[in-house]
């Protein structure tokens, strides 16, 4: 299988190369060449992750140099659940937070360590640089920590995130956290000029971690086959999702499953204050804004960068897609309601899916859905205790977080600082 880029100016190139590029030289994202036909079938009685992945990814990696490897790696990255989880309203829930740092992310950024640290060799180690704005950051230090051959470098915004996700960004052995003087853009603008950089580019063998590398989305695949699978295999019905979403990389792996063939219904992308995508669905016409601040700031996107690849599969978006926008105070609602009326502790991300679905149900009372959840509520407490009025407990990984020693080295916002960083 090749992978070739959405601006269609650069050669194909293999998955483990896709990974390796980030993004591809003409500007574009790497895109699977087609999409592999499955039938429930082929995936025997599997139920567990692993076997899942191999069998589904197997396709993605023909003849790629990763390609025997994929087991063990599939074995290696889903060593936690995705548990659907029915609710008191008649939907489940989906949730991806059960990983080591209680995000969907995990999925995304173990696959991506697992695959580049088979990659890499001492002889020839890599750098991945990743700019954050909170979340990514953790997930991606988290994966890479124990990496025998690939370094991660974390650059974030010094004093514009909160303490856990401070913490959360530097306390992985093996892992260089960098407190830049500036904010998240910076951050960014910073990586991209040491990739402009040819020479630290190619002396420290730079890469990167970001959402639209395609070693994070191919494997957030798995989880949606899985839950489709084993509602289809339960009722013969296929299952509706209801998917937060910002930088559109869970809603693609989401389209991407069932472009494969796999019993998904429709797919509601639930956007917070930024609709650009809503926008879009209603009006036919993309118009990317900057970003609002919202209570489900992981979703602070006014530019969605995978959209370039909606576009290149349009016949994906079909009418049983859709996307919906909802604001802070309906999310804020949310949160305090389901906690008085089911006991039930939503992140503000996974509360606008909640959301959506309350909203629809009474039209589609027949159908199963999903909801997605994708993170754990711990992690965003500042914000919903209020709401709730009661103490939100950590999850276990959460918890060992807090008892881990921190560290971090202040840079000044230049190449220069960052350059001498890199050569230690
Ligand atoms: C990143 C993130 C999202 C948005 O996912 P996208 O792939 O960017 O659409 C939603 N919720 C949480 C908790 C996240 O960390």
């Amino acid at each position: 299988m090749y992978f070739h880029s959405t601006k269609g100016k650069s050669p194909a190139i293999s998955v483990s190369d896709a990974m390796l590029m980030g993004a591809a030289p003409d500007g574009g994202l790497y895109v699977p060449q087609y999409f592999p036909a499955f039938t429930p079938d082929e995936f025997g009685d599997a139920k567990d992750l692993p076997n899942i992945a191999r069998t589904l990814l197997r396709p993605f990696f023909e003849g790629d140099k990763l390609a025997s490897e994929l087991p063990e790696i599939c074995e290696t990255v889903f060593n936690f659940p995705a548990p659907l989880k029915p609710l008191a309203t008649g939907a489940f829930s989906l949730e991806l937070f059960h990983g080591p740092t209680a995000a969907f992310k995990d999925f995304g950024a173990r696959f991506l360590a697992t695959a580049m640290d088979r990659l890499a060799s001492p002889d020839k180690p890599l750098t991945v640089l990743v700019a954050t704005s909170g979340d990514t950051g953790g997930a991606v230090g988290c994966a890479f920590a124990g990496a025998k051959t690939a370094n991660v470098i974390i650059l974030y915004p010094k004093g514009r995130v909160s303490s856990f996700q401070e913490l959360q960004l530097t306390c992985w052995p093996g892992v260089t956290a960098l407190r830049v003087d500036g904010d998240f853009d910076t951050c960014q603008a910073l990586v991209k000029a040491a990739f402009a950089d040819p020479a630290l580019k190619s002396r420290y063998g730079l890469s990167s971690a970001n959402s639209i590398n395609i070693g994070r989305l191919l494997p957030q695949m798995v989880y949606y086959t899985a839950s489709a699978l084993q509602i289809f295999r339960r009722t013969g019905q296929n299952v509706n999702f209801i998917i937060p979403t910002g930088n559109l990389g869970n809603g693609m792996a989401c389209l991407w499953a069932r472009a494969c063939g796999l019993p998904i219904g429709k797919v509601i992308l639930a956007q917070n204050a930024n609709h650009a995508l809503t926008d879009f669905f209603t009006t036919g016409e993309f118009m990317p804004a900057a970003s609002i601040a919202t209570i489900a700031n992981a979703m602070d996107v006014g530019n969605p960068s995978n959209f370039e690849r909606f576009m290149t599969n349009r016949a994906m978006l079909d009418h049983d897609v859709r996307a919906i926008s909802i604001h802070d105070e309906t999310i804020k609602a949310q949160i305090a309601n389901d906690a008085r009326a089911h006991g039930q502790i939503w992140c503000p991300h996974s509360a606008i899916a909640a959301h959506v679905y309350d909203r629809l149900k009474a039209i589609d009372k027949k159908q199963i859905w999903a909801n997605v959840a994708t993170a754990h509520p711990y992690k965003f407490r500042e914000s919903i205790e209020p709401l709730t009025g009661s103490k939100v407990q950590p999850s276990p990984a959460l918890a060992a977080i807090r008892d881990m020693p921190s560290s971090f080295t202040d840079i000044n916002a230049n190449l220069d600082a960052l350059g001498a960083v890199l050569a230690g």
